[in-house]
């Protein structure tokens, strides 16, 4: 499995499927969502509704899949961030259960290529050190081989470099 860096808008990006970093009502909201939802159409609010008829709201730590709409991706798996609110170890599990159950609804989809983005560092404050700390050890440590490149996708300077220097011995 491959680890990949970029800095970029996910909206833009072509994977199998991309995660948004979604708030617990799933019906949108600023940031990454805000974008995913800007550039993919109704066609994705339609399904996260859909959703929460069934299922009612997402707590963080869990995800779900809907088409990705006007994106190049085929899916997004929406997954929803721990709020930082003076962290400690639940809030850390929560965020690399984001990660995992992501990766889960991934394989069941036949998922390849699959972009995150720096889940709960935006408006959930959480520190972006040890948020790029437990993506990196969620992905690794989760053990699959039907996911073929996983890419880390970095709006912001700052989580670009974080990663960069957690994954600088990958794919070597
Ligand atoms: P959260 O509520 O989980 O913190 P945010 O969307 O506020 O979610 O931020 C999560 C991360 O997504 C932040 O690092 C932010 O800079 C980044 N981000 C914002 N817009 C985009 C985008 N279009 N593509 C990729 N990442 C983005």
């Amino acid at each position: 499995m491959k680890l990949t860096v970029i800095q970029s808008d996910i909206t833009t990006v072509k994977a199998d499927a991309i995660v948004n970093a979604a708030n617990s009502s799933l019906l949108g909201g600023g940031g990454v969502d805000g974008a995913i939802h800007r550039k993919g159409g109704s066609a994705i609010l339609d399904a996260c509704r859909a959703v929460r008829a069934k299922q009612g709201k997402c707590n963080p730590g869990e995800a779900v899949v809907t088409t990705a709409g006007n994106l190049p991706a085929n899916y997004v798996i929406h997954t929803v961030g721990p709020v930082w609110n003076n962290g400690g170890k639940e809030k850390e599990e929560l965020l690399k259960n984001c990660y995992i159950n992501s990766l889960k609804l991934a394989i069941e989809n036949e998922v390849k290529r699959i972009a995150f983005p720096n889940i709960s560092t935006g408006i959930y404050k959480f520190p972006k050190n040890i948020a790029a700390r437990i993506a990196v050890e969620a992905v690794k440590n989760f053990n699959q081989d039907k996911i073929e490149e996983i890419i880390f996708v970095c709006f912001d300077q700052e989580n670009f470099e974080l990663y960069n220097e957690l994954l600088k011995n990958e794919n070597k």
